[in-house]
C-alpha cells in the first residue's frame, strides 16, 4: 500500500454562542468587551445560596436550530454537570447536556469546491446541546501575572456535534462555513469568530479504506476557516507519517499553533466517564411542549436551501448563482428586493449586478451588503434602464459609481437624475451614430485599409474610436452593424 491509500475521517464540534442579552442561567449581561469580572454574578460562579434559572431565549434558539436542520427537538431533555477543574472554571463543573440533548440528529447539505468539479454532500449531525461557557485565562498585560476573567462564565452556547462524515479538510471547511451561514441566517449566533462566538474543534483520524475508524485526535478551538483547513492538513499528514513509520496514534487533545502551522499535544484524551456526569440537581428537566415548537416553526424565516431552490425554479438562475446569492441572508434579501423592484424577467441581470459590480465594490470598500450605499431599489432602476436601452452596460457602470457616491439622492429616481444631468443617455438614433462613424472613418483611413486587407483586429480599433467619439454613449450593437455595412465587412 502506498501513502496515498489513506482515508481521512473528520467530525466537527462547533460551539456557537447564542445571541441572548443575558446568560443561560442568570441575569448577568453577555455583552462583549466589558472590564474583566464585571459581568459574572453569584449564579455564574455557583456561590452557595443561589440557584440557576434557565433562559427561555437560549432554549428558543436551540429549537430554531433543530428545526432548521430537520432534527428531532426533544420534548424532554436534561441538564447535567460535567465535572472538572480548571482555573477558568472555579466552580468545578460546567452545566451541559449529556445523555438527553435538546437537539438530536438532523443534516446539513454542503457544496464542496467550485465550478465543474464541485459536488454536494449531506453531513449528518449527531446532536446539539445547550451548555454554559467557562471563563477565560488572561496571560497578557495583567500586571505581569496571569489572571482569570469570569465575564464569559455562564454565556449560553449551543454545541453542535457532527457525525464523522467529512473526508477532507475541504469538506470540513465547507461544512463549517455552511453551519456558520445557517446560525447567522436564523439569528441565533452573530458568528463573530474573532470574539469567539463561533469556535470549531476538529476530530481527525485516518484509516485504510474499508477499515474501522482509526484513533482520533481532537484539535481544539479553531477560530478561523483558514486555521481549520491548515490544522487539519497538518494533522492528517502527521498521522499518516506516524503510521507509515510504524508508530501508533494515541487519542489526544491538541492545539494548533498558527505561527508554526503545527499541532501539539495539550493533554491525552479524557473519556466521558472521567467527567462523572450526573443530572444537575438544581435544574428541572427541560420540557418543550408541542405548542412551543409550533410557534417557533411558524416564526422561522425561509431557509437558505429552500430559497436557493426557489431562485432556481422561479428565476431560472443557475445552481451556482442561486448558491452564491444565498450565501448570507443579507445578500439574499438584497437580491430579492432588487428583483421585486425590477421584475422577475430581469432576475438574471439583477443577479449579475449583485454578484459582480456590487460585490466587487463592497469588497473594495470593505463594506457589508447591509451597508451598501446603493440600495436595491436603485440597482433595480439601473438594471431596468440598461434593459430598456436607455443605458449601455458600460455607461451603466458609470451610473453605478455615481449612485455609490450619493449623486442624485437615495431614491431610485437618482438613476434617472444622473442620466439626465450627466447626459449619459445612450444614443440609439442611427442617423446620429452614422455621422459619428463617417467622421471616424475619415480620420482613420489606415485602420480602414488594414481591415480591408483582412485584419479583423482593425475593426475593433475603429469600433473603439466610435465609442470614444460618442463618449461611450453610442449603442454598441448598432455601431457594429452600421460599421460592418459601411466597410463592407
Ligand atoms: P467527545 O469529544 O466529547 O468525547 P464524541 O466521542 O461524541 O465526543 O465525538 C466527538 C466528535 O468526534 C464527533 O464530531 C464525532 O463525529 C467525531 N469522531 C468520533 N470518532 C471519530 C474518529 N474516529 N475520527 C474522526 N472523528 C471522530
Ligand atoms: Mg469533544
Amino acid at each position: 500500500m502506498s501513502r496515498n491509500d489513506w482515508e481521512v475521517v473528520i467530525g466537527l464540534e462547533v460551539h456557537a454562542q447564542l445571541t441572548t442579552a443575558s446568560k443561560i442561567f442568570s441575569g448577568a449581561s453577555t455583552a462583549f468587551g466589558a472590564e474583566p469580572n464585571r459581568q459574572a454574578c453569584a449564579v455564574d460562579l455557583a456561590l452557595p445560596g443561589v440557584l440557576p434559572v434557565l433562559n427561555r431565549g437560549a432554549v428558543e434558539r436551540a429549537i430554531r436550530f433543530g428545526l432548521a436542520i430537520g432534527a428531532t427537538v426533544a420534548p424532554r431533555s436534561v441538564f447535567a454537570r460535567k465535572n472538572y477543574f480548571y482555573p477558568d472554571l472555579p466552580k468545578g463543573y460546567q452545566i451541559s447536556q449529556f445523555e438527553l440533548p435538546v437537539v438530536q440528529g438532523g443534516t446539513i447539505t454542503i457544496r464542496v469546491g467550485e465550478g465543474e468539479k464541485s459536488y454536494e454532500k449531506r453531513v449528518n449531525l449527531t446532536r446539539a446541546h445547550l451548555e454554559e461557557d467557562a471563563g477565560k485565562s488572561l496571560h497578557e498585560d495583567f500586571h505581569g501575572m496571569s489572571g482569570i476573567d469570569l465575564n464569559r462564565a455562564g454565556t449560553p452556547l449551543l454545541e453542535i456535534v457532527s457525525e464523522p462524515d467529512m473526508r477532507s479538510s475541504a469538506e470540513a471547511v465547507a461544512y463549517a462555513r455552511a453551519l456558520h451561514a445557517l446560525v447567522r441566517w436564523i439569528e441565533i449566533c452573530d458568528g463573530n469568530m474573532q470574539e469567539g462566538s463561533f469556535r470549531c474543534d476538529a476530530n481527525v483520524s485516518v484509516r485504510r479504506p474499508g477499515a474501522p475508524l482509526g484513533t482520533r485526535r481532537e484539535i481544539k478551538n479553531l477560530n478561523s476557516f483558514r486555521f481549520l483547513q491548515q490544522a487539519i492538513d497538518y494533522e492528517v499528514q502527521w498521522q499518516i507519517d506516524t503510521l507509515e513509520d510504524g508508530g501508533t496514534i494515541r487519542q489526544a487533545t491538541v492545539l494548533f499553533d498558527p505561527d508554526t502551522g503545527e499541532t501539539r499535544v495539550m493533554r491525552t484524551k479524557e473519556d466521558a466517564h472521567d467527567y462523572r456526569y450526573f443530572p444537575d440537581p438544581d435544574l428541572l428537566p427541560l420540557e418543550i411542549p408541542a405548542e412551543w415548537l409550533e410557534r417557533v416553526a411558524g416564526e422561522m424565516p425561509e431557509l437558505p436551501a429552500a430559497m436557493r431552490q426557489r431562485f432556481i425554479d422561479e428565476f431560472a438562475l443557475s445552481d451556482y448563482d442561486a448558491a452564491t446569492l444565498t450565501a448570507s441572508r443579507e445578500m439574499a434579501a438584497y437580491f430579492q428586493s432588487t428583483v421585486d423592484a425590477a421584475g422577475m424577467a430581469l432576475a438574471k441581470p439583477c443577479a449579475n449586478w449583485v454578484m459582480g459590480d456590487l460585490a466587487a465594490r463592497l469588497n473594495k470598500a470593505g463594506l457589508e451588503i447591509a451597508d451598501a450605499p446603493v440600495g436595491p431599489q436603485q440597482l433595480a432602476r439601473l438594471v431596468t434602464r440598461i434593459a430598456d436601452n436607455t443605458l449601455s452596460n458600460n455607461i451603466g457602470k458609470k451610473v453605478f459609481e455615481a449612485l455609490w457616491n450619493g449623486d442624485g439622492g437615495p431614491s431610485a429616481d437618482a438613476v434617472d437624475t444622473i442620466i439626465e444631468t450627466q447626459g449619459l443617455k445612450q444614443v440609439t438614433d442611427s442617423g446620429a451614430i452614422e455621422s459619428i462613424i463617417d467622421e471616424v472613418i475619415a480620420a482613420n483611413q489606415k485602420s480602414v485599409e488594414e481591415f480591408r486587407s483582412g485584419k479583423e483586429k482593425a475593426f475593433n480599433a475603429i469600433v473603439g474610436q466610435v465609442m470614444k467619439a460618442s463618449r461611450g454613449k453610442a449603442n454598441p450593437a448598432q455601431v457594429n452593424e452600421i460599421l460592418r455595412r459601411k466597410l463592407g465587412g
